[in-house]
């Protein structure tokens, strides 16, 4: 990243409407590095430690972690990306802010370290077809990918693509802790999308479409904007 700092885009959209997939496939190819709160999390709780058992005390009821643990996490994940990767352009954040206290916080800490959010990319999927997705999603043990049992299975039954990982499934993809999460996105994270509108940054994608139009649209999208910055 340059001396002044990185050029983030936000990642935004209901739980299973593609976030961590198309941040994957997209990142690469803009010069991003995929920052997600919820694999920050996720490896904190994968090791045997009191804050990850702080964590899990929310996250396995679909609970949101404290804002201020989490702007934490964040911050210092955007340091050690800077360190370990020099040359990307910023930081594609997924997860990040869920509601209007965190983007405040979000905005606050781009201004203090002269960063900037340059776009926000919201990913629209009808209710009915979240929860179609979350029931059969897959994570990697090892590297975080996302598989879907039926929508986008791994090449192996049980086996990462990517890194040879053993897959799984979520704690919190369960139906009551997917019924807590949604109701916390739609009564506190939708209401954010207001304030990037305001900001000029907001980008809507139809997100009900096979994964690789998705990834189209949200590179010919971005592209202009990230290249620009
Ligand atoms: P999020 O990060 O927004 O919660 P994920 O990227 O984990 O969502 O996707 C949720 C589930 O839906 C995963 O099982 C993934 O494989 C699947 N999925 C993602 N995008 C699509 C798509 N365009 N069509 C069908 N299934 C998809
Ligand atoms: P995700 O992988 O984005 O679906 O996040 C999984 C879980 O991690 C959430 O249900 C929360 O418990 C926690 N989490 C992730 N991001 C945040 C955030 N920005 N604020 C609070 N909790 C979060």
């Amino acid at each position: 990243m340059g001396v002044d700092g990185g050029r983030h885009v936000v990642i935004m959209g209901p739980q299973g409407a593609g976030k961590g997939t198309q941040a994957a496939l997209v990142a690469p190819r803009l010069g991003l590095i995929h920052v997600a709160t919820g694999d920050l999390f996720r490896q904190v709780m994968a090791s045997d430690s009191e804050l990850g058992r702080e964590i899990r005390r929310y996250y396995d009821r679909g609970a949101l972690v404290p804002d201020e643990l989490t702007l934490r996490m964040l911050m210092e994940r955007l340091d050690a990306v800077k360190q370990e990767h020099p040359d990307a352009r910023g930081a594609l954040i997924d997860g990040f802010p869920r509601n209007q206290a965190q983007a405040e916080a979000l905005d606050r800490a781009m201004a203090e370290r002269n960063e900037r959010i340059v776009a926000v990319v919201h990913i629209a999927v009808p209710r009915e077809v979240l929860l179609e997705r979350l029931s059969g999603r897959l994570i990697c043990a090892t590297c975080g990918a996302t598989y879907h049992r039926l929508f986008n299975p791994p090449k192996q039954a049980g086996v990462c693509d990517v890194c040879g990982g053993q897959l799984y499934q979520r704690s919190d993809d369960t139906p009551e802790a997917v019924e807590r999460r949604l109701a916390i996105y739609y009564e506190q994270t939708e209401p954010v999308l207001r304030h990037y509108t305001e900001a000029g940054l907001r980008i809507d994608i139809d997100g009900n479409q096979p994964i690789e139009a998705v990834t189209e649209a949200i590179l010919a999208a971005l592209r202009p904007r990230v290249e620009a910055a």
